[in-house]
């Protein structure tokens, strides 16, 4: 009988799942959004990136990859250019914790014990975060443990923070279909990229805090919030190895089944 070698959940039988997590195996849960990402990247941006986190570490660790939750809580002005483009398709925030929350107690239900949400939507933060620790609760006494990363990643080395950012780093919360998210893009995904509709934006105002209603200079016409054509395949490159080296790191760390990377690494 011929072996498959996916890892990608949705695409395997139910006794190929089972046997998985009989072996052990973990499962990664991405997290993303439906959400413009200006001229140039597709809708899915969100969904494709930390989808494309757990593939690169899903073999060597020994996970599956859960189908991506590919909506998200509304996309705020000053992170992700807001509700007013044509293509963002939103969660209201209980909506969006209860999928999450409903998609991991099934995943603990069927008996996956090494669990991680692996969210790249900025305003999903808390939200996934809630909707893990209500998934535990309705387990108690499952050994199952969830990894939940908010944030993609921690900070990145000042080598590649210069590289990525030569003119001076902004703030994350400008990241959105710019420089960084448009150079991961041209690394693993270089077909879905309109690199030559690429601009460089800012709204004229880019406060500490939000206005409801949301002040239109608060959002740049474009919907890329800062200057997405200094990106480049090999900024995308060079940044994709650090997230993807502290995302194994964190993994191994908090997940490693009985409790070494050595471990995990045999038992394959
Ligand atoms: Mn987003």
């Amino acid at each position: 009988m011929a072996q498959r070698r996916t890892r990608i959940l949705s695409e395997m039988t139910w006794p190929e799942v089972r046997e998985a997590i009989e072996r052990g195996a973990g499962v990664f849960l991405p997290v993303g959004s439906t959400e413009q990402h200006g001229y140039h990247l597709p809708l899915a941006t969100d969904v494709i990136l930390p989808t494309e986190l757990a593939l690169a570490v899903a073999d060597e660790l020994d996970f599956l990859v859960a189908p991506p939750v590919a909506y998200g809580y509304r996309s705020r002005p000053l992170s992700g250019g807001g509700q007013g483009f044509v293509g963002t398709t939103s969660l209201q925030a209980r909506t969006l914790m209860s999928l999450v929350e409903d998609v991991l107690s099934e995943l603990i239900r069927q008996g996956f014990e090494r669990i991680a949400v692996v969210n790249w939507h900025f305003e999903n933060q808390n939200f996934v975060y809630e909707a893990a620790c209500l998934a535990l609760e309705r387990h108690r006494g499952s050994s199952a443990r969830i990894l939940v990363a908010e944030h993609p990643f921690a900070e990145l080395s000042e080598a590649t923070m210069k590289t990525l950012f030569p003119e001076g780093f902004p703030g994350w919360d400008y990241e959105h279909a710019s420089i960084m998210e448009t150079s991961l893009m041209l690394h693993l995904r270089p077909e879905l990229v309109l690199f030559d509709r690429a601009v460089d934006d800012a709204s004229k105002r880019h406060p500490w805090y939000d206005v409801l209603p949301v002040p239109e200079d608060f959002v740049p016409a474009s919907g890329t919030l800062w200057k997405a054509t200094q990106a480049s395949e090999e900024k995308g490159r060079i940044t994709w190895e650090e997230i993807v080296a502290q995302f194994r790191e964190a993994v191994v760390t908090e997940l490693a089944g009985t409790g070494s990377p050595e471990a995990v690494r045999h038992e394959r």
